[in-house]
């Protein structure tokens, strides 16, 4: 995939990038070597106020990086203006809870026959972290302000196609006043990867994105035997039982499918409605879905914009026309936008069957699958049938169906009467084919520490 800003709303090429040479590459990996052996002896008082330095000048330049979010992947301008803010909140509070976090566990000494005894949480050192388009600053983010608390170095090998976004990430933490070279960005393709993973300066990887990179990625590091955190994609489901507000429940569905375009890990992408409430469940969440706004995402009005690239739109169409040439009913959208850049139409499809290429993937935009249930046993036994495992809903007022869900679903988040989303606060990660291992909180920053236990005798 060629380095290159395309606009998805035009389909104009913007500007294209050269990759790094082996040189530069090479001179980019033993800066950032040489930048961990300073960078780990600073002291987590002073990484905080660099964290809190970096808050600071995303909020100087929210406007400037929306733009170039919207114009690179095709977000809205308001989602990319809450993008910028949520980063700044994470890097925030990484600054606050990140130095409790990073202090010595003192054990039970006596236990173990020592004078002291305890726990302290060091840097890996260089981490290369993978990245995807669909929050192009967030994602990238979320890995960068704990591993930067806990004294890691960041090496961003973002998506090709937002080079821009990659680029300013690096500025970010150069205009706050960080070390040199702590946080770089590689503009490489995927195919240089592994290289720079068997480097042996390079300690460990994180990856956002599909689960055949995840494949590759963990691989080549289990080969090498360095740690990863792995954030695949997702087909969350939406399950909506006879007792829950089904308005309101229909409203946070229209979001939760269409966030970001229909683009996000953890968009609620298959629905399950009790028989009871599905006629009236439809009927309003078709309503809903019919009357968002398709447009140009700089437009203020526009609720959804273009697919990030042109092949991501053809997916999506593909598998709509599969499922609607085996049997599924197309209750509102179902095609392309006859306009130019990638647009399709928010779309809502029921009748779906396991032979359906849909049923077992995960469809990377604005397409809402929907089954009709008899049970909530029966909505979790098909919601646990797909490979994936990353978050969760129900939508219910009755606290045994609540307790049976929480313990049932197999995802790494059970949201109840909400969608799921990412918080600093909370945990975030998935099971099965959605990965391992967590981001956000004191987890997502020890994933990149090593937990040193300490003897004094
Ligand atoms: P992708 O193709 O896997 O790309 C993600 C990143 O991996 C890009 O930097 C890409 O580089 C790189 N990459 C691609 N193929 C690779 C390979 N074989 N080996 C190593 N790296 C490789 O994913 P995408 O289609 O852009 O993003 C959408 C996917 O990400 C969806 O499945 C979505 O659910 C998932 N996602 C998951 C989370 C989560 O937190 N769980 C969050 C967001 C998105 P190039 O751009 O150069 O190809």
């Amino acid at each position: 995939m060629a380095i290159a800003t395309i606009n998805p709303a035009t389909g104009e090429t913007l500007k294209t990038y050269e990759p790094l040479t082996d040189e530069a590459l090479e001179d980019r990996i033993a800066r950032a070597a040489q930048a961990f052996a300073r960078y780990r002896l600073t002291t987590p008082q002073q990484r905080a106020g660099w964290l809190t330095a970096a808050a600071d000048v995303l909020d100087a330049d929210t406007d400037g990086v929306a733009e170039l979010m919207t114009t690179e992947m095709g977000k809205t301008l308001a989602s990319a203006k809450a993008e910028v803010g949520k980063c700044a909140k994470a890097l925030r509070w990484y600054a606050e809870h990140g130095p409790a976090l990073l202090e010595p566990e003192p054990k039970d000494a006596a236990a173990v026959g020592a004078e002291q005894a305890y726990v302290v949480h060091q840097p890996l050192g260089v981490v290369l972290a993978i990245m995807p388009w669909n929050f192009p600053l967030w994602q990238a983010m979320r890995f960068a302000a704990p591993a930067l608390m806990a004294g890691n170095v960041g090496l961003l090998k973002h998506a090709s196609n937002v080079p821009q976004t990659a680029l300013y990430l690096e500025e970010i933490f150069r205009k706050a006043g960080f070390p040199d070279d702590v946080f770089q960005t590689l503009l490489i393709g995927s195919g240089t990867i592994e290289q720079v993973l068997r480097d042996d300066r390079v300690a460990a990887a994180t990856l956002t994105g599909s689960a055949p990179a995840g494949q590759s990625v963990a691989s080549i590091a289990g080969d090498a035997l360095k740690p990863t955190v792995l954030e695949l994609g997702g087909s969350d489901p939406f399950i909506v039982m006879p007792s829950a507000h089904l308005d309101r429940a229909a409203e946070v569905a229209v979001t939760a499918r269409n966030q970001n375009n229909g683009q996000s890990c953890i968009a609620a992408k298959r629905f399950f409605v009790h028989r009871d409430v599905a006629e009236e469940f439809t009927r309003l969440f078709a309503e809903k879905i019919g009357a968002l706004t398709v447009g140009d995402p700089m437009d203020e009005g526009t609720q959804i914009g273009p697919l990030a690239t042109e092949s991501g739109r053809d997916d999506v169409e593909e598998y709509v026309e599969d499922a609607v040439a085996k049997g599924a009913q197309v209750l509102v959208g179902g095609k392309r936008v006859d306009r130019p850049g990638w647009f399709f139409e928010p779309t809502l499809l029921s009748g779906i069957t396991p032979e359906m290429d849909l049923y077992l993937e995960e469809v990377f935009g604005p397409v809402a699958a929907m089954w009709t249930v008899d049970s909530l046993e029966e909505a979790i036994e098909i919601a646990n049938s797909h490979p994936y495992g990353l978050g969760s809903n129900l939508w219910s007022e009755d606290a045994d169906e609540r307790a049976r869900f929480i313990r049932d679903i197999a995802s790494g988040m059970a949201f109840v009467n909400g969608m799921t989303t990412s918080y600093p606060d909370l945990p975030f990660g998935g099971v099965k084919q959605s990965g391992y291992g967590r981001e956000l909180t004191g987890l997502g920053m020890r994933e990149f520490t090593n937990a040193k236990t300490v003897w004094i005798g």
